[in-house]
């Protein structure tokens, strides 16, 4: 039997000498040299007492050779399961009680807290790191380049991937090997990547974003990438003549719009610029295609679905949409509460079926069960519609809809009219607890530096745009919106910070 992952991903079709990672910052590897170092980590591994199906918790730094860990688990067919690396040692704790692993790595520095933290779990402990020196790379140095691939079938666990923990606590959602394949064989198909395309890869690779699309996309189509550490607008801009397409979260495009260097010189060579994991403002995408000719391609994806949506390639890329379904994936509309088809148009929870919807939560049978309708339909939690041309618009999520004296309020409506107010950069409106109303719409903003925007004045400028129920209470003025590492603003702390101010 062969390994439906890992055959996939390091296709013998793929000639050893074509370039994965391309010189600079770093050295550059090949796929020889790829599919050699993914052989070596897994007899490491395997060495290890790492059996098929075991865990293999890793939260190290940004790093070439933690990318072949994760090919080497998946050789091995241990279920690779990543971890922010900014999670604290307590965090860490609850990932490895929960999981389980049979082994946990950490980057060198990090061994010491680890150590207590495996003993507890009774996980065992290696060190992988940016400069080469952990003990899973001393290790393999001495390994053998082949590997008997473990045999691994379509609905076998690949990754284990836990939320981003916007809405509350992480879960662990369990993705089989056909779940990561199918959806990066629809990615290559859809987005049209080839062996020639160069990816500027500036992502964490914990998330699935960085991880399953950026690089499964990119080892099936027998591509390229540049991999840095961290995004820096004016580095990513001087790599651009080296390469073909740019993934990233919204903050890189606010951040290269920002920069003066930004125009249709620097992208000549660039075909394709795509954003996902949070909501991309319909103002970044117009200002960055005002300064470039390129529009940004929207998608919509989810740590337990993969990707689920896609502006398309050829046609129009429609700011503040996340396009159409994709290839084999159904979405549709439905009722939160009942579950019942929605009339066309209407906003309703996104439901979504397909290859790419993962196998549940770890160790969470109810919570599993509560999220799939008997139909095998998912309950993704977002609220959204689907305009009369077919493209899905997110209006956020369920957990962050307000109500307000009965009447259902969706955040983005009101924060769309806010944005587009003179002076403002951005808002995010939550409901708070109130006396009268059950919640109060509250309207947090950031203002343009300089511009005096007032309370009153948004008040004012609202009341002409929008029914009274979904006027804001109150509008609070802040430097920064607070985000997690995917830009996504996390509404739960503005909630907790100002959940006195009608009380
Ligand atoms: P948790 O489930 O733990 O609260 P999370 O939902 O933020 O965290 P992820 O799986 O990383 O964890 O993120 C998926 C969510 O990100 C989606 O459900 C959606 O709300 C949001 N998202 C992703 N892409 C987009 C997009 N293009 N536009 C709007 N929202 C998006
Ligand atoms: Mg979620």
């Amino acid at each position: 039997m062969a390994n439906y992952l890992f055959d996939r991903l390091l296709s013998p079709a793929v000639p050893p000498d074509r370039p994965f990672i391309q010189p600079g910052p770093g050295p550059g590897l090949d796929y020889g040299a790829l599919r050699r170092a993914t052989g070596r980590l897994a007899h490491v591994l395997a060495g290890l007492g790492v059996l098929p199906g075991d865990r293999v918790a890793v939260q190290v730094d940004k790093s070439v050779d933690a990318l072949v860990l994760y090919l080497a688990c998946v050789r091995a067919g241990a279920v690779f399961l990543p971890l922010n690396t900014g999670y604290t040692p307590a965090e860490v704790d609850y990932f490895v009680g929960d999981a389980r692993p049979r082994l946990l790595v950490t980057g060198s520095g990090g061994a010491a807290a680890a150590r207590d933290i495996a003993a507890r779990h009774g996980a065992r402990v290696e060190t992988l790191d940016p400069a080469g020196t952990g003990s899973l790379q001393v290790a393999a140095e001495a390994a053998p380049d082949d590997f008997a691939t473990v045999p691994r079938g379509a609905e076998d666990l690949a990754a284990i991937l836990y939320t981003s923990g916007t809405t509350g606590r992480s879960k662990g959602a369990m993705l089989s090997h056909a779940n990561l394949a199918s959806n990066a064989e629809t990615l290559v198909d859809y987005w049209r990547f080839t062996a020639g395309d160069v990816l500027i890869h500036a992502l964490p690779i914990f998330h699935t974003h960085g991880l399953f699309v950026a690089t499964n996309v990119i080892l099936l189509a027998g591509a390229s990438m540049i991999f840095l550490a961290r995004f820096d607008a004016g580095e990513v801009l001087s790599l651009m003549p080296r390469a073909t397409c740019l993934m990233g979260v919204p903050t890189f495009y606010t951040r290269l719009v920002d920069h003066p260097g930004l125009d249709r010189a620097a992208v000549s060579g660039m075909r394709l610029f795509i954003s996902g994991s949070a909501p991309l403002l319909a103002e970044t995408h117009r200002d960055f295609a005002a300064r470039t000719g390129h529009a940004i391609l929207e998608r919509y994806g989810m740590t337990e679905t993969n990707m689920n949506t896609s502006n398309p390639y050829d046609r129009e890329r429609v700011p503040g949409t996340v396009g159409f379904p994709l290839p084999g994936v159904a979405l549709r509309i439905a009722d939160p509460e009942s579950g019942a088809a929605m009339a066309p148009g209407a906003i309703g929870m996104i439901e979504v079926k397909g290859p790419n919807v993962f196998k549940g939560y770890w160790q969470m049978p109810e919570k599993t069960a509560a999220e799939f309708r008997p139909d095998g339909f998912f309950i993704t939690g977002d609220l959204g519609r689907v305009d009369e041309r077919g493209y899905v618009h997110i209006v956020g999520r369920g957990k962050d809809l307000v109500i307000s004296g009965g009447f259902n309020v969706y955040p983005k409506e009101v924060e769309g009219e806010i944005d587009a107010l003179p002076g403002v950069i951005e808002s995010a409106v939550i409901g708070l607890p109130h006396a009268d109303f059950g919640e109060g719409v509250t309207a947090v903003v950031v203002r343009r530096k300089g511009a005096d925007v007032t309370e009153a004045a948004v008040l004012d400028a609202l009341a002409e745009r929008l029914a009274k129920f979904k006027q804001p209470k109150a509008v609070i003025f802040v430097d920064d919106l607070p985000r997690n590492t995917m830009g996504k603003v996390q509404k739960n702390i503005l909630r907790e910070t100002y959940k006195g101010l009608y009380a």
